[in-house]
């Protein structure tokens, strides 16, 4: 399917997708390419978007970003980890840290060496000997030499979004203000041509990239690529979003409460604190769904809370034609573990790896489609294993999660921990660690244990975890608070 050179890269919205698709390009490989970005100030963008995770910080690198400099613009502060709340049970709490915990050795993870010292009385929390995790809930943060407290931001999705503008505008991206009311496509290729705006203005091009969100309007309106839908896996389909005042120093973690249908979160800014309320419409109606979240927030309102409409799932192929879906046109998963902005910045670094300069091969789009479904599928997975594993039985939303089936790879890594605590990290993927501390943190223990942690005495043992537990602390008491490092590092 090789057809004419890309020359010119038409990109349809300006959200964190589009920005962020239009920065990086411009930024890397744009020299020799015509940048246009187009958007509707009278539609706006989702507005919400504001936990991430710490491969944020390789994406800046590549585009040169000052990091400071980002977090003052964009208010933000930094996230250690999630702290999920009421989620394993009721009255119980755990936090995801983004670090490692324990030490392994060559045969088995530092779970095994735990669940020994656990099944015998003396380990203490699993979280207990994590870094990031002890550094979260003292509050205490700075940055260590070599990544050694691995973190991420909260930031303010509509100043990112300007940020990264102002980088895509000064490396040569133009934007064109306007709405997109037409999508013309050629008639033998099917390949998109033009995009006609209401004020009728044509912006052709030879590369589309659809960040026009929710609406899709190149990928499926257009070219009708089709939806997966995994709603029968994460049935919520809604949310309601608010701004408050701060009415404390800034939590250096995101917080997820689970409520009786669903989850509540709480994103730390320096200025205010976004919150907003993920559920499912078959168990609670949105007047009460709205109640249950401003009945559980702090600080004043300064914004209207606002419902936005979803279905779980993503589109069949990301890469259609000349057209690549990024951001919420490619599909939606619930914001649980943050997992969008990461998934448009892999697409967008993907692209740039894969930039069919010469023009576009269906060998091309066949690799980055397969890519892409990887990482979308283990992150789903990542976010249904939330909501299978736990022991909350107390409300019918809760009692269908517990129940439902689950994807066959995921029940069977579920199974594997069950049955041997082991857990294998597979291509590459994001979650590592992550998997060990969300499983143990919804409540499910091994059964056995690697019979190498028996070379141990208990003495031995007792030591080796204690040892740990001080190695952490003793860092952790060394760190300041986290509002000193931002009032010193980037205040606003
Ligand atoms: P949008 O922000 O909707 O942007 C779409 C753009 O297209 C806009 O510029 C709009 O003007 C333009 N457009 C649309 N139609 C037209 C038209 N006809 N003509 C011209 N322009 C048009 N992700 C995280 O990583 N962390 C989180 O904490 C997180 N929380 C979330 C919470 C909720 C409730 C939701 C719904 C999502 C959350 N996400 C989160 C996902 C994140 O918000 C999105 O991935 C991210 O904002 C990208 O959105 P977007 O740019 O694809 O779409």
């Amino acid at each position: 399917m090789k057809n004419t050179q890309v020359k010119k890269v038409v990109i349809a919205g300006g959200g964190t997708a589009g920005w962020m698709a239009a920065a990086a390009i411009a930024k890397t490989i744009g020299k020799h390419l015509d940048i246009v970005l187009v958007e509707s100030d009278e539609i706006g963008t989702v507005g919400v978007g504001e936990a991430t995770i710490p491969t944020l910080q390789y994406f800046h690198q590549l585009l040169k970003i000052n990091e400071a400099e980002f977090l003052k613009e964009t208010h933000g502060t930094f996230k250690l980890g999630i702290n999920f709340e009421h989620w394993r049970n009721i009255d119980e709490h755990y936090l995801h840290a983004f670090g490692v915990t324990g030490n392994d050795c060559w045969a088995a993870g530092f779970q095994h060496f735990w669940l020994k010292g656990r099944e015998k009385g003396f380990a203490g929390d699993f979280g207990d000997y994590c870094l990031e995790r002890e550094a979260a809930i003292n509050n205490k943060f700075a940055q260590l030499p070599n990544n050694g407290l691995n973190y991420a931001y909260h930031m303010d999705a509509t100043r990112y979004g300007q940020f990264l503008r102002k980088i895509a505008e000064q490396q040569g991206t133009k934007r064109v203000e306007g709405k997109i009311d037409q999508v013309v496509k050629d008639d033998k290729t099917g390949f998109i041509q033009t995009l006609v705006l209401t004020n009728g203005e044509h912006i052709s091009g030879d590369l589309f990239l659809d960040c026009t969100g929710q609406r899709a309007l190149l990928i499926e309106e257009a070219l009708h690529t089709g939806y997966e839908d995994w709603s029968h896996w994460l049935p919520s389909d809604s949310a309601i979003a608010v701004q408050t005042t701060s009415t404390e120093a800034p939590k250096a973690y995101t917080r997820s409460i689970a409520h009786p249908f669903g989850w509540q979160w709480r994103i730390p800014l320096q200025n205010r604190v976004g919150n907003g309320i993920v559920y499912c419409s078959k168990y609670v109606s949105d007047e009460d769904a709205k109640s249950a979240l401003l009945g559980n927030i702090e600080g004043d309102k300064l914004t209207e809370p606002r419902v936005i409409k979803f279905k779980t799932g993503m589109r069949r192929k990301h890469w259609n034609k000349n057209c690549i879906a990024i951001g919420l046109s490619s599909g939606f998963l619930e914001p649980l573990e943050s997992t969008s902005i990461h998934l448009i910045q892999q697409t967008v670094v993907r692209l740039l790896r894969m930039f069919p300069q010469n023009g576009i091969s269906e060998n091309d789009i066949d690799e980055f489609n397969e890519q892409n479904r990887f990482e979308w599928e283990t992150a789903r997975d990542f976010i249904i294993l939330h909501y299978k594993v736990h022991n909350r039985d107390d409300s019918p939303f809760w009692h269908h999660c517990r129940q439902m089936e689950i994807p066959e790879k995921l029940a069977h890594r579920i199974q594997l921990f069950k049955e041997t605590g082991r857990v294998f990290r597979k291509n590459n993927e994001l979650f590592d660690d992550s998997w060990m501390q969300v499983m143990i943190g919804q409540g499910l223990i091994p059964e056995s244990y690697h019979p190498i942690v028996d070379n141990m005495s208990d003495e031995e043992l007792k030591r080796f975890l204690a040892h740990i537990k001080s190695n952490v602390s003793g860092v952790v008491n060394q760190l300041p608070p986290h509002q000193a490092f931002i009032e010193q590092f980037c205040p606003t």
